[in-house]
């Protein structure tokens, strides 16, 4: 999902960019915050694959009802409602923000954005998506088209039309940009790939009054802030601000493919014609049920505040007491950037070989920390104790 993901297993060029590429990694188990390589050793896991490990991995009650629905059904076409499917329905629909009660299920973010954008467009009969610089939405033709950074968007073009870009946090520029054409407005809450740049309550509220003035939907890419990483189970909970859909994925599944579009009744009178193979499939949709379930029955939104905390608190502490080469520690609840002046896959790859801490970079200069929320203070300690160290050495 960065520059860091090598698209070919086998390829040419597999691994490059990558940032272990002098040393690439395998892993071969998991449990917890803990991941174990090929070779044994052990890493604590403070990237949790880009957010998709929320619990942990391969948490218990998730790989038992994996284990029990693939035994009494693999698949079967989404027109015939299976249990799995329907209370992953019902779970969404009852953890959503406001109203959206709406539920699409897919198979990855970017399917999600896809089927906000269509839905947008078709329930408003306008063309125009309005998305912020730096945001980032997934890579096939519709969501890249709202993804801001031209290296992966330029290769493929033409890409959907009618995207217009806007500097996020500028009120003014939104205000400009959303008009009586508009469809939608795509907003990450905090944006993660861009750099961890968390958005203001105002911004965010100026642009819920913007879209519902101009009957244009309001939607909240919140597959990196959302199942509770920023401290509420979504992000948008913070700033009071319920959007017309909101799109989650990574970790709705605890790592199998999943994805949703929660969406606003009139938003979902849009979706009539959209549609997908895999959509809820039971076996993922068991894993979703089960990851649902423990993220809200072990309150973990909660927990990733208080962790969270705690780790930013011993960030700022360590960056002070060692005057480390750090511009700015951003971010909320466990969704954490540490803005450094220079090389953050370097210091990604130093943490993880000479520390073994994985972390992840979002850009040149972000060094992000995204772990599974089941992780405890002890390990955030032994996390800023290893970032002090090859920070204070870089
Ligand atoms: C990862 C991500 C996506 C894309 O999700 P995929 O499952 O890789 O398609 C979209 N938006 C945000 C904010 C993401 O972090």
């Amino acid at each position: 999902m960065t520059d860091a993901d090598a698209p070919f297993a086998d390829g040419e060029g597999a691994g490059e960019g990558f940032v272990f590429s002098e040393k690439p990694l395998g892993i071969e188990s998991g449990e917890g915050v803990h991941l174990t390589g090929t070779d044994g050793t052990d890493y604590l896991d403070f990237g949790a694959s880009y957010a998709c490990t929320p619990l942990g991995h391969s948490p218990p009650e998730v790989v038992d009802a994996i284990a029990e629905q693939a035994a009494d059904l693999l698949y079967v076409q989404a027109s015939y409602p299976v249990d799995a499917r329907t209370d992953l329905y019902e779970r969404l629909g009852a953890v959503a923000p406001g109203d959206l009660s709406k539920v699409w299920l897919c198979n990855s973010g970017t399917e999600a954005n896809e089927a906000a954008m269509k839905f947008a467009r078709s329930a408003t009969g306008d063309e125009k998506i309005v998305a912020a610089k730096r945001g980032f939405h997934g890579r096939t033709m519709g969501a890249l088209a709202m993804t801001w950074k031209k290296k992966y968007r330029e290769p493929f073009e033409p890409l959907a039309g009618g995207v217009e870009f806007v500097e996020f946090g500028d009120e003014a520029e939104l205000a400009d940009a959303v008009d009586d054409d508009t469809a939608a407005v795509f907003l990450e809450p905090v944006q993660g790939e861009g750099g961890v740049n968390p958005a203001t309550t105002e911004y965010l509220r100026a642009a819920r009054d913007l879209t519902e003035a101009a009957g244009a939907a309001l939607v909240f890419d919140e597959i990196q802030t959302g199942l509770g990483r920023t401290g509420t189970l979504w992000a948008c909970e913070h700033a009071g601000v319920v959007p017309d859909a909101l799109t989650t994925a990574k970790g709705l599944a605890s790592g199998l493919p999943a994805g949703a579009t929660l969406c606003a009744d009139w938003l979902a009178d849009g979706a009539a014609d959209h549609g997908s193979t895999f959509s809820g499939g039971p076996v993922v949709a068991a894993a979703a049920n089960a990851t649902l379930d423990g993220l809200v029955g072990r309150d973990l939104p909660a927990r990733a505040g208080e962790v969270g905390s705690h780790l930013h608190e011993e960030l700022a502490d360590a960056v002070e007491t060692h005057d480390l080469p750090v511009r700015e520690i951003r971010g909320r609840g466990l969704m954490v950037g540490i803005e450094v002046k220079r090389g953050a896959n370097r210091i990604v790859r130093d943490l993880a070989l000479d520390h073994r801490v994985l972390a992840l970079p979002a850009g040149r200069s972000v060094v992000r920390l995204l772990p599974p929320l089941v992780v405890e203070e002890r390990h955030a300690d032994h996390v800023v104790g290893a970032l002090t160290e090859v920070l204070d050495g870089s």
